[in-house]
């Protein structure tokens, strides 16, 4: 057993409420930047729109369905218009 004194005691639990504060601000920070992970369904298709492109990409939101293309000079998303919502 480790003798300490009441003063080195009371030292240790300061620092361990600041490594608490600080553990509870990381969480809040990363509570913060998960609200704009990706959170739909995508879905790799056959159709390549051009040479050396990656696929187009079919997500889902409210059951409707929006083309996704996602490459280095351009951001494509459009809806796909033939979902079973308009049919
Ligand atoms: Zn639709």
């Amino acid at each position: 057993m480790i003798w300490t004194s009441p003063h080195q005691q009371n030292m240790n639990n300061t620092t361990k409420t600041k490594t608490m504060k600080q553990l509870v601000l990381i969480l809040a920070v990363l509570a913060l930047y998960s609200c704009t992970e990706a959170n739909v369904v995508k879905e790799k298709t056959k159709y390549v729109v051009k040479d050396e492109y990656d696929p187009l990409e079919v997500v889902v939101m409210d059951s409707c369905e929006y083309l996704y293309g996602d490459w280095s000079n351009a951001t494509v998303l459009t809806h796909k218009g033939n979902c079973k919502n308009h049919k």
